[in-house]
């Protein structure tokens, strides 16, 4: 028998739709992906530059379990400048992506039986690295009359004395909505009222396409600071989710305390990489302005594309590279004589037919639902949309 609790765990729907996607094209089947939430563009030259520069000055060798100095330093620098957040090093965690640094932040938050509420829709990992960490998710359902944004009258009604901590992620993965500086100063007086702590996931703070600004909960005064896990990561903005580098700004104590969990699980993240992620943050910034326009053009796209098919629609999303589809008025309809019951259904017969993928709204909390990306170029984006104009069309 093996352990009751990893058997317990589900795949990551996200990486399993974009292998599969991945596998299709290798065998030469004309897919289109709209799965992963992977940047198409490659990592800027610089930053490749640095980490050739970095192997060659020798950075082949095990580093500070919670990163290199010069990388903290940089870090903290980011925080200041961007965030108005003040960290010294010894509050930064350097891990291998952000999602290692959810894994380090539940390790040394939870206790069995603690409950982290996490609003739906969610990101798909956030449930699971909880209970990987022996915590219990408490979901909170938003709607999309609130824009999918989770109010202190929810968090209130899902409060016990076993809740710990709750999940804010803005912009958001799945639904790409951000919450305001008034939504977020409401959370953090009620996670301070209740001595909560806050994991403020602001991976996507800097794909933002309108008018919107991002704002860390953190720096909403004195106590939600102490109370606040920021993390952050260098994937997604700057094109590096094969380099596996994320970061969390923390109270120096739970920083100790993941270095501790890291020192053992890692011993430190890859060394170059770490020197790649030093010449992202504090090199030109003008890349990062390219790929954001190139997003924008391809969200409005989107956005105007599906809410033009009948019996599909999708509210705008503010930020991140994800369009969430509402799919609920194909169900109890069908598709060349198949019942659709489910966005899994959907999805999956529209992959079948058409041979493009999407990721099942399921896995997100939101079973109405199902998520685009649109980090694949505007060609792929609009065979992909012609392709779902196709297969609503024949839904009847
Ligand atoms: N948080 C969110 C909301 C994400 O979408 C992702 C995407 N993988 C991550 C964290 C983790 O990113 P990474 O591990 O690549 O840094
Ligand atoms: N975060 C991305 C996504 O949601 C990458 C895959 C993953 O890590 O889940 O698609």
């Amino acid at each position: 028998m093996l352990s009751r609790k990893a058997l317990s765990i589900s795949p990551s729907p996200t990486l399993a739709i974009d292998a599969l996607a991945k596998k299709l094209k290798a065998e030469g089947v004309d897919v289109i992906g709209f799965g992963a939430g992977e940047p198409d563009f490659d990592t800027p030259v610089h930053i490749r530059e640095a980490a050739v520069r970095a192997l060659e000055e020798g950075y082949t060798r095990y580093t500070p379990a919670s990163g290199l100095p010069e990388l903290q330093q940089a870090i903290c620098k980011k925080l200041l400048a961007d965030n108005g957040l003040t960290y010294t090093p010894a509050q930064i965690v350097v891990s291998n992506g952000a999602k290692h640094s959810l894994t380090n932040v539940f390790a040394a938050l939870l206790n069995p039986g603690d409950e982290v509420i996490i609003p739906a829709p969610f990101w798909v990992s956030y449930p699971e690295i909880v209970r990987l960490n022996d915590g219990v998710p408490v979901i909170v359902e938003t709607s999309r009359q609130s824009r999918f944004k989770v109010t202190v009258d929810q968090l209130a009604a899902a409060l016990t004395p076993r809740t710990r901590a709750i999940i804010i992620n803005s912009p958001s993965n799945p639904t790409g909505q951000i919450y305001t500086r008034d939504e977020l100063a409401a959370i953090a007086g009620f996670a301070v009222a209740n001595g909560l702590y806050v994991i403020s996931d602001e991976i996507y703070e800097k794909l933002i396409y309108g008018s919107e600004e991002h704002v860390s909960i953190a720096a909403l005064g004195r106590e939600i600071y102490h109370l606040t896990v920021v993390v952050n990561g260098v994937s997604k903005t700057y094109a590096m989710t094969g380099w596996r580098i994320g970061y969390t700004a923390s109270s120096p104590e739970i920083a100790r305390v993941m270095g501790n969990v890291q020192s053992h699980a890692t011993s430190n993240p890859n060394a170059m990489a770490q020197k790649a992620a030093v010449a992202a943050l504090e090199g030109p910034q003008d890349c990062v302005e390219a790929m954001k326009k190139a997003f924008a053009i391809r969200r409005d796209y989107m956005v105007e594309q599906i809410n033009a098919i009948p019996g599909l629609s999708c509210v705008e999303p503010a930020g991140a590279f994800y369009v969430f589809m509402d799919v609920s008025g194909t169900f109890g309809r069908h598709y060349r004589g198949r019942l659709i019951g489910s966005s899994d259904e959907f999805a999956a017969l529209f992959l079948e037919n058409e041979k493009v993928a999407v990721v099942p709204g399921t896995g997100f909390g939101a079973p109405d639902y199902v998520r685009l990306s649109y980090a694949l170029s505007l060609p792929q984006i609009e065979k992909g949309l012609s392709r779902l104009k196709n297969f609503a069309g024949e839904i009847r």
